[in-house]
């Protein structure tokens, strides 16, 4: 395969192991970030990446917005959603009549802030279940089976997505085009909802919560309004598969921090408002009740402002 040119646009945990990754496999990377300890680190020692493979150390190129020059084949956003916006505003420069962007951020209207950027004829996005830590500047560590799906969001078949499914398939991360990579958003939209705004406001790991019968049955009720919604959407969600995959969180990740809880203890901002707050808002467009899913939002938006 010939080599894609691929600017990450922000390199945290998920961007620089997925820039690290295509880079190893032979493509043309530049990460793009604003954090100085992260670009610091990588510039000085290169990106350590840990994962099932082992431990590696790779030298590839670290920018600010402002200091790119490429327009790359494929621009992968990163960010965490509050920051998508402005990273592509310092970033409107890369974008080249004939770059594509890619979303796999978790949450809701991640194509509707790509789309004030680029037609959507030149834009995917898709659901990963890759997991990724950045341990400390520079180091990104991941582990176990993953899967990534990702589509036009224009529904049209475009073979510049097959190739980048098929390099992030050949670079370690198993991902396929699939029509149906809305549906698996919205089943990880419902399981990120229960479990990092309730261990949010519980301060509780997700094995602490899976503890609690009332953590557990909690859980899967804000789960089930937010598939409620989804099917609302028209969207062929499977409540049998997301509850399952909740109950294996919760017997299986016993000291895990959600990002939510994360981001709280760190006093920085979360991304609830394209998790419980965007489900909030869609489920007030089809007059349905999101009773719990909404008591999280408000709770965790107070707990925001507290920290
Ligand atoms: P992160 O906080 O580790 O990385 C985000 C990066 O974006 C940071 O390095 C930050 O400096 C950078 N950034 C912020 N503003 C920027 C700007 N204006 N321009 C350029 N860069 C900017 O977050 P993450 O854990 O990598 O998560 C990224 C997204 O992926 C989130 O939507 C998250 O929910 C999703 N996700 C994360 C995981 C995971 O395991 N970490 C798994 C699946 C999905």
């Amino acid at each position: 395969m010939s080599p894609i040119r691929i600017s990450i646009l922000g390199a945290g945990a998920m961007g620089s192991l997925f820039g690290g990754l295509l880079a190893e496999a032979g493509h043309a990377v530049e990460l793009i970030d604003v954090n100085p300890a992260q670009i610091a680190a990588v510039r000085e020692r290169g990106l350590l990446i840990r994962n099932d493979a082992g431990e590696r150390r790779l030298k590839l190129p670290i920018l600010r917005p402002q200091e790119a020059t490429t327009q790359p084949d494929w621009l992968i956003v990163f960010t965490k959603a509050m920051h998508t916006q402005g990273a592509l505003e310092s970033a409107r420069h890369l974008i080249g009549p004939q770059t594509r962007l890619l979303s796999l951020q978790n949450g809701l209207g991640n194509a509707e802030k790509l789309m004030a950027f680029a037609d959507a004829s030149r834009i995917a996005i898709g659901m990963t279940t890759v997991p990724a830590d950045l341990v400390a500047p520079g180091e990104v560590h991941s582990h176990g089976e993953s899967k990534t799906r990702v589509v036009m969001v224009d529904g049209s078949t475009a073979a510049a997505l097959d190739k980048l499914a098929s390099a992030l398939d050949a670079a370690g991360l198993p991902c396929a085009v699939d029509p149906d990579a809305i549906v698996a958003i919205w089943e990880k939209v419902a399981f990120n909802v229960a479990l990092n705004s309730l261990c949010a406001v519980t301060q509780r790991t997700v094995g602490g919560l899976g503890s609690a019968s009332e953590g557990r049955r909690l859980a899967h009720a804000v789960a089930s309004e937010v598939l409620a919604v989804a099917q609302a959407e028209g969207l062929a969600v499977l409540a049998q598969r997301t509850h399952a995959t909740i109950d294996h969180a919760l017997d299986h990740h016993g000291g895990h921090k959600p990002s939510m809880l994360q981001d709280l203890l760190a006093k920085r901002p979360t991304e609830i408002e394209t998790l419980n707050g965007a489900v909030v808002r869609i489920a007030e467009n089809h007059a349905i009740a999101a009773p719990r899913t909404e008591a999280l939002y408000a709770l965790v938006k107070m707990a925001e402002q507290s920290a």
